[in-house]
């Protein structure tokens, strides 16, 4: 124990460097594994310094809060259906969020010379000294700041869980009312944070925590369907700086260069996918809905009824996949939400047997987080050169016999190419329209996330295969194995 507290520095030294390795190995799927071992490793030491190193620590409240935690963890975990990762995440970073908040106020309220802060004055500051006084001044503004991030963090964490999970109470609002009120909270949040800074006056720091509370909701409220990706990415940056600014508060390095790691990487994830969507992270924070399902459903839902499609069966597109030099499969929520990625391995296997040239087609928003494709498809193990991103197989398209579609709907939708009304005009999508033959699995001609009709279901190329997607996969698969090639 005495060894663990001489040598706690070396080990947080250690960690940190094994999350950074942690970060590296989760950049590629083939690495992956391991980066995430790296990342057990670097939290089990963590955890376990901070425990010896801890000043007269409550150990039953410790050991009771772990145990406790490590149960809701794993039974989480266990049961999570893929498809509800993304809501899990949201909730996840809530936590850590409430976490910064709770400890900003523990703080405050227990550690005794924070608790002195709070009658700063002239006479105080010159009888401390000038160093306590710069710490004074150092530990007031990580607390202002770290506990805005963290409530701003959890209530807009809170709404963006509703949302992925499409709860009632998450409703997207707008108005012109929004962004007046939205300004006005966060001034006058900012305004009541300055004060606590330079007076140390309680009244201002609680009155700081209920508007950022409030702010966190109304600012994510009015964000549409088709942005919370990016949201979801960057409140992961938001609570990563949440917890570097709770590492301040408690002088640990090893949360300060942990929650530095989570932040940034998760700033540069949420400038990637706004890239991916040709959208620009302001206008996605502060430019109100893209995508409201609400919105788009009633634009779309009369044409629908018009226009004429053709649909075919699984038998079918068996034989034209069985009969063409090359496939690639485009996966979507679809895929995710049927649980067809083992019947797309073995489809695509069989295929392969006979001759056929299989690809997969990856969007960086597709299904319902960033690579939730890439995860499905590495649990089916599928071999990861058979995986293409957007960049690499978009220029192959026009030479692809046959494009299977499964569950896909707004990331090959061509009106993001080709119509500047739409919605989600200038997001680059995956060109399936241009190949020989689409087909496309889905159960219905019900829009996607984004709420908006596909031409690309009424394109001459293309045949719809309506049903479950597992199901046709499965049939497809049965289809081949009977007609041979
Ligand atoms: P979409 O949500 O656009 O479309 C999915 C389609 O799958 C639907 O049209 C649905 O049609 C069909 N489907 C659903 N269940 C099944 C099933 N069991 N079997 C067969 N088909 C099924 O998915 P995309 O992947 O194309 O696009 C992702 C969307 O989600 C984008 O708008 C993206 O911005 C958004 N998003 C992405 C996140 C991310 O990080 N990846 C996070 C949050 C949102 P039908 O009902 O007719 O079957």
């Amino acid at each position: 124990m005495e060894l663990i507290r001489a040598n706690a520095e070396w080990l947080y030294l250690i960690g940190a460097i094994l999350f950074i390795l942690t970060l590296r190995g989760l950049s590629g799927p083939k690495t992956a594994i391991t980066g995430n071992r790296y990342g057990m490793i670097a939290m089990a030491i963590a955890v376990l310094t901070t425990f010896f190193v801890a000043d007269q620590p409550v150990i039953w409240m410790i050991v009771t809060a772990m145990i406790l935690g490590g149960i809701v963890g794993i039974a989480r975990a266990k049961t999570v259906p893929m498809t509800q990762m993304p809501e899990t995440v949201a909730l996840m970073h809530s936590l850590v969020g409430l976490s910064a908040v709770l400890i900003a106020i523990a703080a405050i309220l227990h550690n005794n010379h924070l608790v002195n802060l709070f009658y700063i004055n002239e006479a105080s500051l010159l009888a401390a000294g000038v160093q306590h006084a710069h710490m004074n001044k150092v530990h007031l503004f990580e607390l202002f700041v770290g506990c805005f991030v963290g409530a701003i963090t959890f209530t807009a964490s809170v709404f963006a869980y509703g949302k992925l999970a499409a709860k009632k109470w998450a409703k997207t609002i707008s108005g012109t009312w929004v962004k007046p009120v939205q300004a006005i909270l966060f001034i006058a949040m900012l305004i009541c944070g300055f004060y606590f800074f330079s007076t140390g006056n309680m009244p201002s720091f609680w009155a700081m925590t209920i508007l950022a509370l409030i702010f966190g909701w109304v600012w994510i409220a009015p964000v549409g369907g088709g942005d919370m990706p990016v949201v979801v990415s960057l409140l992961n940056s938001f609570s990563g700086w949440a917890a570097a600014g709770i590492g301040f508060t408690l002088e640990n390095n090893m949360l300060i260069v942990a929650g530095s790691l989570v932040g940034s990487s998760g700033a540069i994830l949420s400038y990637i996918m706004c890239k991916a969507m040709n959208r620009n992270i302001i206008n996605v924070l502060f430019g109100g809905a893209m995508g409201s399902t609400a919105q788009s459903n009633s634009v779309v839902t009369g044409e629908q009824i018009q226009r004429n499609y053709r649909s075919g069966s699984a038998d079918d597109a068996g034989f034209l996949m069985s009969n063409a030099d090359s496939v690639v499969i485009v996966p979507g929520y679809g895929m995710a939400q049927g649980r067809a990625q083992n019947a797309v391995k073995e489809l695509a296997n069989l295929l392969k047997e006979q001759g056929v040239r299989v690809r997969f087609a990856i969007h960086p928003v597709a299904g319902r987080m960033p690579g939730h494709m890439n995860v499905l498809l590495a649990e089916a193990d599928v071999p990861y050169e058979d995986i293409l991103e957007m960049d690499e197989i978009n220029a192959d398209f026009p030479a692809t016999d046959v494009v299977l579609v499964i569950g896909a709907n707004d990331v090959v939708n061509p009106a993001a190419k080709d119509d500047p009304s739409s919605p989600i005009y200038g997001m680059p999508i995956l060109e399936a329209h241009k190949a020989r033959t689409i087909l496309v699995i889905k159960r219905s001609m019900a829009t996607g996330y984004a709420g908006l009709d596909n031409d690309l279901f009424y394109n001459e190329k293309t045949m719809m295969v309506f049903g479950d997607a597992k199901k046709v996969v499965e049939d497809m698969t049965k289809a081949i194995n009977g007609t041979g090639h």
